[in-house]
């Protein structure tokens, strides 16, 4: 099947990084989860993902398929042409943006605006983190953080949260009182700068109370799920972590988005997609970083158990126009291709593929999102 021609609507990304802090960074430092300098400087460029990825940028610049051809043609054109480039061949009908990743060192949504329709997603521990300085006690702090979610800011159309990369997925039950007890600690520990929010207790109490307000407003709030980079305990970031929350009632109203095909554990996110309404399944991240057919398998195994109804394509893209692109080109690819051998195990007609192409590709997300087609 070839679905080139379906606009995606990518449901999570993040903002591409300015040109300062890019010009500090590798390029190749945006093809891995790694920050070890070892790994930027010796492996990285070893990867499956990266010798496939070259190629495609190079056909799409017309630039010789080597990394020097390709950072001087990227020079040439600079951001703006380079960003339209990508954009326009990823054929895009919206992204949802996270701008709580590296706050300081990204461009606003608005400069993304020209080139593609943009709504935002609120990083709770980022939040969380930038209001903390101005409170002058927990209560404050707390009736800070819950306004920030509720009523919801214009733009903002759903929360999304990296407890996992913090604390990690086995969220429990935390009283106020427990929160209050940490948070002056936490609040003095960054010594005049913005302190990091590291504490388990205040972690899983915050997002309790974001939940709750996400439940009364119905509002997606997608969780970093599966594989990242090395700050995770990658344990603690299977999804069936999360049971005590989906089992709770009142949370119950908030749809649970697990991105990442929470990579390697897609059966896993699958069946809890099967087996309760409020849990979503996400393909960024893994789609478009693991190899051809791993990229495959993640999404053939998240559609072994789980309705066709809660999966939804991103690519999980940042710091570089690039992957947004690549996401958007493999997106179309792999599920093109699980879609056929669907039709072919008669599990799907052609008709019925289609029509899961379409769902996957952007009608899952609009309806999520209650976004207006424009
Ligand atoms: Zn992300």
């Amino acid at each position: 099947m070839d679905l080139m021609a379906i606009p995606v609507l990518d449901q999570h990304a993040h903002n591409l990084i300015m040109p300062e802090a890019a010009s500090r960074t590798p390029f190749r430092a945006a093809f891995t989860e790694g920050y070890d300098p070892d790994i930027i400087a010796h492996h990285a460029q070893h990867s499956l993902f990266y010798r496939r990825s070259l190629r495609e940028i190079a056909q799409l610049l017309g630039c010789e398929p080597n990394e020097q051809a390709v950072l001087a043609r990227r020079d040439e054109l600079g951001l703006e042409q380079l960003t339209a480039l990508c954009f326009n061949a990823a054929n895009m009908e919206g992204v949802l943006i996270d701008d709580g990743l590296m706050p300081d060192q990204i461009l606003p949504l608005d400069w993304h605006r020209p080139f593609v329709p943009v709504h935002r997603l609120l990083r709770l521990e980022t939040m969380a983190e930038e209001i903390v300085g101005e409170a002058e006690s927990f209560d404050d702090f707390l009736a800070r953080f819950r306004a920030g979610i509720d009523p919801p800011p214009a733009e903002m159309v759903g929360l999304k949260s990296i407890i996992a990369y913090r604390s990690g997925l086995d969220v429990r039950p935390t009283s106020l009182e427990d929160a209050r007890a940490k948070f002056d600690v936490w609040k003095s520990s960054g010594q005049g700068r913005r302190p990091r929010l590291v504490d388990k207790t205040l972690l899983d109490f915050l997002l309790m109370q974001a939940l709750e307000l996400a439940a009364r407003h119905e509002l997606p709030v997608q969780f970093h799920t599966g594989f990242g980079d090395p700050d995770l305990d990658l344990r603690l970031a299977n999804p069936l972590h999360l049971r005590p929350i989906l089992e709770d009632r009142r949370y119950r109203g908030a749809p649970i988005v697990l991105l990442h095909a929470s990579y390697p554990y897609m059966r896993d996110a699958g069946f809890l997609a099967s087996v309760y309404p409020q849990v979503y399944l996400d393909v960024g991240l893994a789609v478009p970083m693991l190899s051809v057919s791993g990229m495959g398998r993640a999404m053939r195994e998240l559609l072994e158990l789980a309705p066709i109804s809660k999966l939804m394509y991103s690519s999980d893209a940042h710091l570089i126009p690039e992957l947004y692109y690549l996401a958007a080109k493999w997106g179309r690819v792999v599920l093109g291709t699980v879609l056929e051998e669907a039709v072919r195990d008669s599990d799907l007609t052609a008709a019925e593929a289609d029509e899961v192409a379409e769902a996957v590709l952007r009608g899952n997300a609009r309806a999520l999102y209650r976004l207006s087609v424009s």
